[in-house]
This record gives C-alpha cells, sequence and structure tokens, in this order.
C-alpha cells in the first residue's frame, strides 16, 4: 500500500512574526514543484495566520502546536480547532512529548483533544514515544501500545484517514541522539501491528507512521528507506531552511 510521505516542521516556541516569514517564504521556494510527498509546518499560534498568508498559493500544510477539544469557551490559554482553522491550519500536533513531560498531559487528555480535533475536521498528528528510562527497563512497546490505544479511544476506522502517528523516542528529541533506523522501524512496525489489531489491516496500512527525534540531513535518507516510515516530524532542523529543504528532499 502506497503511502504518501509527509515531512512535518515543528517550530516549536521559536521565532518571531519575522523569523517566521522569512522561514516560511524560504520553505515555499523548497517545496515548488513537489506533488509526490507533503510538507507541513507547525509555527507558534501568534504567526499561524501571516504564514498562511505566506504560504497561500502552495500545498505546504499548516498546523498547530496543540489544540482544545472544544470549539469555543471558557477555556483560558487553550486555542480551539476553530481557531486554527479560522487562522489557516488544517492540522494539529497532539501528545507532543514536551507537552506531556512539561505539561502533565495525560494520555486521557490527549484523547480528548485528539478527538476534538478530528470533530471539527483537522488532521491530528498523535505524537508517542518513550523515554530512555523505559527504553532502558524494556518497556518501550508496552509505552507505545498503551499511548496509541489510550489516545485512539473510541476513535472509528473511518476517521483514521485524518489521524497521522508520530513515533517520538523522548531520548531522541532535541538530543542529537537519534534512533537508529532499525530501532525506529521495529516501533513502527509495531504501531503498525497495534493498529491493525484496533482497527483492521487496511485501515493500518494506510495511516502514516512519521518519525521524530533529531532528524537531520544526515539521516533522513536511512529513516526514509524503512519500510514503516512514511515520514518524519523535525523540531531543531525545521528551523533552518536550507536543512529542512534538505530533508524535504530525501532521496
Ligand atoms: C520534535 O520536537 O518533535 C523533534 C523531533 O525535535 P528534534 O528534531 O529537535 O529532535
Amino acid at each position: 500500500m502506497a503511502r504518501k510521505p509527509l515531512i512535518a516542521g515543528n517550530w516549536k516556541m521559536h521565532g518571531v512574526l519575522v523569523d517566521a516569514c522569512q522561514l516560511a517564504a524560504g520553505l515555499k521556494a523548497h517545496c515548488r514543484g513537489l506533488d509526490d510527498r507533503d510538507v507541513l509546518v507547525a509555527p507558534p499560534f501568534t504567526v499561524i495566520s501571516e504564514v498562511s498568508h505566506i504560504l497561500r498559493d502552495t500545498a505546504i500544510i499548516l498546523a498547530g502546536q496543540n489544540v482544545c477539544w472544544e470549539g469555543k469557551g471558557a477555556f483560558t490559554g487553550e486555542i480551539s480547532p476553530v481557531m486554527l482553522r479560522d487562522a489557516g491550519a488544517s492540522a494539529a500536533l497532539i501528545g507532543h512529548s514536551e507537552r506531556r513531560q512539561l505539561f502533565g498531559e495525560s494520555d486521557s487528555l490527549v484523547n480528548r483533544r485528539l478527538k476534538g480535533a478530528l470533530q471539527f475536521g483537522l488532521t491530528a498528528i498523535l505524537c508517542i514515544g518513550e523515554t530512555l528510562e523505559e527504553r532502558e527497563a524494556n518497556r518501550t512497546l508496552d509505552v507505545l501500545e498503551r499511548q496509541l490505544r489510550a489516545g485512539l479511544a473510541d476513535v472509528g476506522g473511518a476517521q483514521m484517514s485524518s489521524v497521522v502517528v508520530a513515533y517520538e523516542p523522548v531520548w531522541a528529541i532535541g538530543t542529537g541522539k537519534t534512533a537508529t533506523s532499525a530501532q525506529a522501524q521495529e516501533a513502527h512496525a509495531f504501531i503498525r501491528h497495534v493498529l491493525a489489531d484496533l482497527f483492521e489491516k487496511d485501515i493500518a496500512d494506510q495511516v502514516r507512521i512519521v518519525y521524530g527525534g533529531s532528524v537531520k540531513p544526515t539521516n533522513i535518507d536511512e529513516l526514509m528507506a524503512q519500510p514503516d516510515i512514511d515520514g518524519a516530524l523535525v523540531g531543531g532542523a525545521a528551523l533552518d531552511v536550507e536543512s529542512f529543504g534538505r530533508i524535504i528532499h530525501f532521496a
């Protein structure tokens, strides 16, 4: 089953408007004529509208870095799926390890966010991944299965065409340590196996599973050569237009 590769850049809490505009304009030049892969960026909320204006005549997908489950209401500090769409985004990262670790977001909160995103027509990029401690205790697959089952609780098979899973081992995020392509492939194949159990094999075969954790121009080709790696979620290297451009143009 051919899955269209997805290269996603998470800008995290970096850059003010002028930086975001520069990055978006540079990115636009790198993506011209690319139609065999999807490119997505998740800028800070405050610059999404402006970035969307710059990217309006491209196929680059815009995402929020998080999203509330409600369309509106008394949720101080949250951004709703309706607001994201209004700003020009059509996707949202959900359950990024920084949200889970630094802001205490639980599996059930992640699930609420994910269902809200789907309900309001966003593509949900569900991030899962084990810590170093969990890997060293041989608990990687248990953790992935728990996060996946909890994150996708009450989601129907028909909704899975709007879900992307990002496998991001926490120990590889922003550390310069990348999972080997074999470690990443093992985790991705396991995730697809759990998805087949949760839904059905045909659905699992269609879901894109992207890898995140110190992806760079020097390791993207090997990662993308793995059968179950359908793309990348890139943090640090997404802030440098030349590096991200090279990643987008993986071999
Ligand atoms: C991320 O934030 O999702 C990420 C993978 O970061 P980095 O590429 O910097 O490790």
